[in-house]
């Protein structure tokens, strides 16, 4: 079999499918630990929105409303981010994973 140049390869780095991460749902990577959002502490600092790495913080009208667990990792930045006490995003263990036919 021939070898590819780097005149036939493709340019690195670009995305030939663009718009394709509202498809590729993140949350089937999620470990087993999901954030649950305590909305009474919540001041809507904002910190969970700028620090999630997934765009998985629902924000209306300056508010925190909720977490789109379709693209949430379970990475935990949120929780570790949330000034409040007590916590307004809390971890807990998710029973049943999102890859696995888990709830969204
Ligand atoms: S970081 Fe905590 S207090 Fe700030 S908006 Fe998010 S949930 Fe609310
Ligand atoms: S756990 Fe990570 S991916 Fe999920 S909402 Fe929080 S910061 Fe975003």
């Amino acid at each position: 079999m021939k070898k590819e140049t780097w005149k036939e390869l493709p340019l690195g780095c670009v995305n030939v499918h663009p718009g394709n991460s509202r498809e590729n749902l993140t949350g089937t990577w999620r470990s087993g630990l999901k954030p649950e959002f305590i909305a009474e502490p919540c001041i809507h600092c904002m910190f969970c929105w700028l620090y999630c790495p997934h765009f998985a913080i629902i924000v209306e009208d300056g508010v925190m409303k909720a977490i789109n667990y379709n693209y949430c990792t379970g990475c935990g930045l949120c929780a570790e981010e949330c000034p409040t006490k007590p916590k307004s995003i809390v971890m807990v263990k998710e029973e049943v994973k999102l890859a696995e036919g888990g709830k969204k």
